[in-house]
């Protein structure tokens, strides 16, 4: 689930900018030039953010609720950044303010500067919002909206009216984000932001139907990690490209690392089809915070949809004999052979009183729907903590749904499987 409050921080930041800026303009301004650099700067504020949710930092996994929760406000930061550039460019005033020195203008070529940027910066949006460019295409030319913030700042520092605005109090506030946004641009662009990285050696590649199970052994220390975490498999050796994000399916008590990788595209068929036994495999993680454990409330509906399984299977793996909460566990799947591990599953629920597994098989007719599930629940839906993971439109039609039963937001977590 998304946490307001790394939101109400970037709320926060633009409102100050805001008042700052509306409080104490320059005398040479007009209206439509406040207006302009008001919209210049929220842009300028809202790619900082962006910037430094790319860092990865584990404090801010704990302000949004989760690394794939950081991206997607990243993403929305990004977009927002083009809306207020283009608005900005089309609305600043093209003669130069009264006061601005002209040769002392034509040195500084800012305009020039911000017209690059704003064309890279929306051709960026494009290419990052275009889906047909897959992710590894995708992921390489993505770095060079480092470059394009950095002609941004190059941009405003350079700006005619910065000559009268640096020094004010909105300025100074861009100043001193431009100064972190650097920082934060650094520590990303050198690697720092990848979290440590545990060595394992390839112990089994297990074929399931339409996935694979791969199995990894420490070289050193084993990866601490809480069940529904997850973490990027980098392949060693030429030809396996970026590293790839996966939930660990094992328990952290086992002294191997299990992924479960449903067959989706060339990198995971690859794994299929090519990975062997001894290879070398980098582990960067864990990152994440779809925690059921972590939640107070004692009655919790799970729902996986197809590979959506993976981080109940670590939490139910992990399981130990004073967690008694009552679950409810809905699997669904497009049949029993595509199930996979539903033999495990129906052990463990037999085995413990306190679960209840739900199979559910398209082909048959039975969906993860929640008119369906208030009549199978005991009790009101209302009582329930929900935690979904699954295909995209499944989890959001039933976050719809539950929302219209009067579950709240914030008793609905879920796990999206993309960053992009
Ligand atoms: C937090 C998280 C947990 C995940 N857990 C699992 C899991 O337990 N089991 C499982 O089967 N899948 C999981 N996935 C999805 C998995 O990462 C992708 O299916 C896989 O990377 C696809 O790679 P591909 O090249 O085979 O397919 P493609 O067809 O190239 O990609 C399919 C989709 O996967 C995403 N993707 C591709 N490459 C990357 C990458 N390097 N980094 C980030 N996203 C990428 C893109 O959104 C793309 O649209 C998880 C994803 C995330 C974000």
């Amino acid at each position: 689930m998304l946490r307001l409050q790394g939101i109400n921080i970037i709320v926060a930041l633009i409102a100050i900018f805001v008042i700052l800026h509306l409080a104490f303009i320059p005398e040479q301004h007009t209206l439509r030039t406040t207006f302009s650099t008001l919209l210049g700067g929220i842009g300028f504020l809202l790619m900082t953010c962006s910037v430094v949710l790319a860092t990865r930092l584990e404090v801010f996994e704990e302000m949004f609720g989760g690394l794939d929760r950081m991206y997607q406000v990243h993403r929305v930061a990004g977009t927002f950044t083009a809306v207020f550039a283009l608005v900005h460019f089309f609305s600043i005033p093209k003669e130069l303010p009264g006061g601005v020195d002209q040769v002392i203008n034509s040195t500084f070529p800012s305009a020039q500067i911000g017209m690059a940027s704003m064309v890279l910066l929306v051709i960026g949006l494009f290419v990052a919002l275009n889906r047909k460019i897959s992710y590894s295409r995708w992921r390489n030319p993505h770095k060079v909206m480092a470059l394009v913030y950095v002609l941004v700042i190059g941009h405003f520092m350079n700006a005619p009216g910065i000559f009268f605005e640096r020094f004010s109090a909105s300025g100074i506030l861009l100043i001193l984000t431009a100064a972190i946004g650097m920082v934060a641009l650094i520590y990303t662009m050198f690697g720092m932001n990848k979290r440590t990285a545990s060595r394992f050696t390839i112990e089994a590649v297990n074929s399931l139907e339409r996935a694979t199970e791969v199995v990894l052994k420490p070289v050193d220390e084993m990866l601490k990690f809480k069940p529904g975490q997850f973490a990027f498999v980098e392949v060693q050796g030429k030809d396996w490209s970026e590293p790839h994000p996966f939930t660990i399916s094992s328990a952290p008590s086992e002294d191997r690392l299990r992924f479960t990788m449903k067959v989706l595209g060339d990198w995971t068929r690859k794994v299929r089809e090519e990975l062997q036994p001894g290879g070398e495999v980098i582990v960067r993680g864990p990152y994440g915070r779809f925690d059921a454990s972590k939640s107070d409330c004692r009655k919790q509906v799970w729902i996986a949809g197809g590979i959506g399984l993976t981080p109940f299977l670590s939490k139910l793996r992990a399981m130990e004999e004073k967690d008694d909460g009552e679950i409810h566990f809905a699997y669904a799947a497009r049949n029993k052979e595509e199930a996979i591990f539903l033999d495990e599953l129906e052990t463990i629920a037999a085995d413990r009183e306190n679960i209840t597994l739900y199979p559910l098989f398209s082909e048959e007719g039975d969906f993860a729907r929640i008119d369906v599930a208030k009549e199978r629940l005991p009790g009101q839906l209302t009582d329930y903590e929900y935690f979904i993971c699954g295909p995209k439109p499944m989890v959001e039609g039933l976050m719809k749904n539950l929302k219209v039963e009067g579950v709240k937001c914030k008793r609905i977590h879920v796990e999206a499987f993309e960053f992009r």
